[in-house]
């Protein structure tokens, strides 16, 4: 399958990992928006947000567990943003499921 994310957690294309396990994984985003940017992804290859159902959003709780450990590895105990981008109109530009945990600082409030 010719997706990106996918060939990051294959290793075929390489990135910065914060946290990996069985499920799920988080590296640094090349393009920054923000002093910590980091992308979280599932192993699995969801599309988006929108294809998310009983069967398969098991992972999304899974991602949001083990958010709070992440945060913590990258020193955002002041907080941190979490966003998804979903399709076209929500400016989703690697159709991957993917959540990005934005910090470093006070972040603006403009949410669209
Ligand atoms: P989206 O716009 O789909 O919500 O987010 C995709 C994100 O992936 C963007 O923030 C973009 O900078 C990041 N990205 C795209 N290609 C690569 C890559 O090859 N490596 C890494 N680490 N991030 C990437
Ligand atoms: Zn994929």
């Amino acid at each position: 399958m010719d997706c990106l994310f996918c060939k990051i957690i294959s290793g075929k294309i390489p990135s910065n990992k914060v946290y990996e396990d069985d499920k799920i994984l988080a590296f640094h985003d090349i393009s920054p928006m923000a002093p910590v940017h980091v992308v979280i992804i599932p192993k699995e290859h969801i599309c988006c947000a929108d294809k998310l159902n009983e069967e398969n959003s098991q992972v999304v709780a899974h991602i949001f567990s083990k958010i709070p450990e992440i945060a913590k590895l990258l020193n955002l105990e002041n907080g941190y943003r979490i966003v998804n981008n979903c399709k076209e109109d929500g400016g989703q530009t690697v159709l991957h499921l993917h959540f990005h945990l934005l910090g470093g600082k006070k972040l603006n409030t403009q949410l669209a």
